[in-house]
């Protein structure tokens, strides 16, 4: 058996009205995540650390933002078509570790609805998936509200 380990970072700004979308979950937020996209950083990272453990390179080259294609998308439809991509070259997840870097708000209610949405597509158990979440003490521009970042690590396995 063969392992791979990838690793994911990405950041966003937030203002106010946007949507705020974490992990596939829309999560209640006076302010939200300014993107081409729905701007779901979580899977953004998780997606560059799916393409990265196989050196296939990075999000921005499989869905360019200069693509008209990829506006205001659903990040989930990213997510799933970079499963594909790895389950294609012979690959599945083992298990992915993700955190979220934000001031506020609290969403940690949002945990478990979170990993399920994820682990659904990614055909795994949701104890696969881990989504932890820190501030940053108030420090920096996530601190002060003007962005949110998250990371990714991810080990995929080749399928049995
Ligand atoms: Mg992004």
């Amino acid at each position: 058996m063969d392992y791979r380990i990838g690793f994911g970072y990405d950041v966003h700004p937030l203002e106010d009205g946007l949507p705020l979308v974490l992990g596939g979950v829309r999560i209640p937020s006076p302010r939200g995540s300014v993107a081409h996209s729905d701007g779901d950083v979580l899977i953004h990272a998780l997606c560059d650390a799916l393409l990265g453990a196989l050196a296939l390179g990075d999000i921005g080259k499989f869905f360019p933002e200069t693509s008209d294609l990829y506006k205001d998308i659903d990040s989930r439809i990213l997510l799933r078509e970079s499963y594909k991509t790895i389950s294609a070259r012979g690959y599945v997840l083992n298990n992915a570790d993700l955190t979220v870097v934000l001031q506020s708000p609290k969403i940690m209610p949002y945990e478990e609805k979170m990993r399920s949405t994820i682990a659904k597509d990614l055909h795994c158990r949701e104890d696969m998936i881990s989504v932890k979440a820190t501030t940053t003490e108030r420090l920096g521009y996530v601190g002060r509200g003007e962005g949110i970042s998250a990371y990714a690590t991810v080990l995929l396995k080749t399928k049995e």
